[in-house]
């Protein structure tokens, strides 16, 4: 599955979180007020959320610093659905 052309369009916010859903087929863009872009979300046919791609976010020292930008998965099988494990960038989701 690839969401490179995503046919639902690009939609752009400031703020701090994006929504779980958005618009079918559709990317969504997240800026800090700086204009830096945080993250990246991908939604599929039903305008659920399926892939995150984060760019900053904060991080717990214990773990260390996170490599950025890293990918997320959602399973809607699994609770929380937006899995927390840091993924390599997948280049299906661009
Ligand atoms: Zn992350």
């Amino acid at each position: 599955m690839g969401m490179c052309k995503v046919s639902g369009g690009i939609n752009k916010f400031v703020g701090s979180r994006l929504n779980d859903e958005g618009a079918p087929n559709s990317k969504s863009e997240l800026y800090d007020k700086f204009g830096d872009l945080k993250q990246e979300r991908w939604y599929d046919s039903n305008g659920d959320a399926i892939w995150d791609r984060d760019w900053k976010h904060k991080w717990d020292p214990k773990h260390g610093e996170p490599k950025f930008p890293h990918d997320h998965d959602w399973d809607s099988s699994r609770d929380p659905v937006r899995t927390n494990e840091h993924l390599e960038v997948n280049s299906m989701f661009c």
